[in-house]
Parts: structure tokens; sequence; C-alpha cells
């Protein structure tokens, strides 16, 4: 059997992580990393977080799980925290991000159904988005990578340009359900969309009664400085998916949704063994209870310039290999001249932790409680790792 014991569909580096505290992260054999990948903008409070970990111990110990047949305590007051604190009238609770998108897809294929519109099923999505590798998610993107092999993909999805209002409001017609969009791509390289942008599709929605869907699984939750990214846009979705960092390393998501745009989504629409268990409450709280404050917001709101900042005056020093930083809060990535997989490996292997991304990006998304020292530390190592870089040659 050459197959491996894990489906082998991740190239899995050499980092073996078996402990973490805080922002580093401990190898197998003790090595030391300092984490500013944060399990990809998932582990907003790094690791071991005192408050965090002592809210699953409880609730383990507790109850963990009891399924949707019965009524959810814990469900309802997590639910009414975040409608509290969004533009949602009503929460699914999922298990992933991906889970999320689907849950928010249906939701706005219903809402033209309800309404005895079933023709208007499809969503208007954008070149390079990341929503999922579930099927109706990599049916969202244009990326081949995530396509190539697993047609039929599932109709209903019309990719125009990231960011061309133009090209968005020309692919609308009769069958256009609403626009599914991430208001700053992850994985597609960290690439913020333009405020225009943005309130163009709000527009457009508004007029034509269509659903403006927003994918904030990693750009969610405190992580671009704002509670959600679209705060900053001044506009509000009509259902918008949330993930990654809502559980701060349990895996959890939530589709977030009005009560309008949830119309059609009444008893037996939709469901999910886990969705919401007790577990998953009990540490979605326990994220909120930090990070949904407006002092905790106004920290990442500081890192992220701190860093920003920091990794700019360093560009200049290296600037054979760094192009820009882009991107918001602390979701910054540094647009590279050199490969940025190749980059991010030479960083690894010098004990710090990024994530590449497309558009020859590197992502640096570390957890949000960090500290100046953590900045500093991580900019000077980087500094270091750069000056003795050896690009793999000069890109032609
Ligand atoms: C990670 C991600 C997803 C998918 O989340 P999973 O938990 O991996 O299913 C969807 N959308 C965006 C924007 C993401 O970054």
């Amino acid at each position: 059997m050459a197959i491996t014991p894990l489906m082998p569909v991740y190239t899995r580096c050499e980092v073996r992580p078996v402990r973490g505290e805080g922002v580093y992260l401990y190898g197998e054999n003790g090595e030391k990393y300092l984490d500013f990948a944060a399990g990809i903008a998932v582990n907003l409070l790094g690791h071991g977080h005192p408050h965090l970990t002592k809210a699953i111990q409880e609730q383990a110990a507790t109850l963990m799980h009891v399924s949707n047949l019965y009524g959810s305590p814990q469900g309802e007051a997590f639910a009414q925290r975040l409608i509290d604190n969004s533009f949602a009238d009503t929460v699914f609770f999922t298990n992933s991000g991906a889970e999320a998108v689907e849950c928010a897809i249906k939701t706005a294929r219903r809402y033209h159904h309800a309404k005895g519109n079933a023709h208007k099923h499809d969503l208007i999505t954008f070149s390079n988005a990341f929503h999922g590798r579930t099927m109706a998610t990599i049916s969202a993107t244009n990326q081949e990578k995530l396509r190539d092999g697993f047609a039929p993909l599932l109709a209903g999805f019309k990719v125009v340009e990231f960011d061309d209002l133009e090209a968005a409001l020309a692919a609308m017609d009769e069958n256009t359900a609403g626009f599914l969009v991430e208001p700053v791509q992850g994985e597609g390289g960290i690439r913020p969309a333009s405020k225009a942008f943005m309130q163009g599709l709000r527009k457009a929605c508004e007029e034509n009664d269509l659903m403006l869907v927003l994918d904030e699984v990693q750009c969610g939750v405190a992580r671009t400085g704002s509670l959600y990214a679209h705060e900053q846009y001044d506009i509000l979705p009509d259902i918008m998916a949330s993930a990654k960092g809502i559980g701060g390393g349990f895996p959890m998501g939530a589709c977030l949704a009005t009560e309008k745009a949830a119309s059609g989504m009444v008893i037996g629409t939709h469901g999910s063994t886990y969705g919401g268990n007790p577990l998953a409450m009990a540490a979605g709280q326990a994220v909120f209870d930090i990070v949904a404050t407006p002092e905790f917001l106004a920290h990442v709101r500081q890192m992220g310039e701190r860093l920003r900042s920091a990794l700019e005056q360093m560009i200049p020093n290296h600037d054979h290999l760094f192009e820009s930083v882009r991107g918001m809060g602390l979701m910054l990535g540094v647009k590279m001249k050199t490969d940025s997989r190749a980059f991010v490996n030479w960083l690894r292997s010098r004990g710090l932790l990024t994530v590449a991304a497309g558009d020859n990006v590197m992502r640096i998304l570390p957890p949000l409680n960090i500290e100046e020292q953590h900045v500093r530390e991580f900019v000077d190592a980087l500094s270091a790792a750069a000056a003795d870089y050896e690009a793999p040659s000069v890109a032609a």
C-alpha cells in the first residue's frame, strides 16, 4: 500500500505541531514557531487561551451534543448574541465555512422560490474567489485547481471579474438570485474589494430585489478590525457566511440572515446533525466574549497598523523580494516579487509561520491578541530571513 493513512490531498510541510501556547507553536521535537498563520485565520486568541479552553472543558463535562431534535438554550443564546451584534435576525449553525456558504446559497435560492420566482436561482460570483470545497462552493469559483476532475459541477453560478462593478451589473439577468462575494478575498490573495464595488452591489440588490450574500468566513469575526468586514464598507448584507475564527479553533460556522432573506427557510428545508451543538456554542461564546468588545477591536486595528507600517518600512531593504502590503486590520498580505510559496517555506525553516495565497501573496494572519512585542519579533525575524534568502532564481 503506497497511499498514506491521511488521504494525500495536502502537501503537508515538515512542521508537526503537538502543543501551542499563545502565539507560539511547538513541534514534535520541541521546535518553536512564531505562529502568524493562526490555523489560517482561525486561532483568534492564539493557542491554549485560558478563557476558551476553560469554556470548552466545562461544557464538555456538562453536555457535549444532543442533536437538533431538542430545544437548544445554548444555541438560542449564542444566535441571539450574533443577532444583537449584526444585521441579522436569524442564524443557522454549521461545522465549517463551506457549510455556512452552502446554507447561504440555499437561503438565497429559497428566498426567490418562496416568492414564486424559482427561476431566480443564479448567483453572480467573482474570479479567484474561495468559498470552500463542497460541490456547490467549488462551482461558485472559477479557480480551475479546485474544480478539475469534479465535473459535472453545480449549475447556477456566473463568475465575473472581482471588484469590477460594471461586469457584475452586466451579468445580471432574469435568473439572477443575487451576488456571492468575499469583501476581502483571502485565499485569492488578500484583496479588499473597493467601497464603490460593494456599495454598487448593495444598490443593485436593492433595486432588483436580489440577495447580497457575503462570505466573511475568513475576513469576519474581528479579523479586519471591525466585527465584520462589511461594516467598513458601510453596507449590510442580506445573508452572510461566518466561520474560521468564530470558534477560535473549535470547528464551527454560521449562516446569518435577515428575516426577509430567510423567508424560504422553513421547517425541513435544511439541517445538520452537529450544527450548533452545546460544545460549539460554548466555544463561540467564549471567543465572542473577548473579540466583540470595542477595546479588543481597537487593539486589532492598532496592531494591524503597527504590523503594516513595520512591513512597509522593511520593504525598501528587500525590494527585490517584496512589492507591497495590502489588507485590512490583521488580515494582511505581502505581494511578492519572488515565488511566495517558496518564501513561505523558507520562513518556516526559520521558525516563522505564514500562509501562501493566490496572486503570489504571502498571507500574514496572526492571532488577534498579539502584542507590540510579537509584531517586532515577527518583522525582525522576517527581515533577517529575507536578508539570508536566495530566491530560487529571479522570475522571468
Ligand atoms: C476557508 C474559507 C472557506 C471554507 O471554510 P472551511 O471551513 O474550510 O469549509 C470559505 N470561504 C472563505 C472565504 C474561506 O476563507
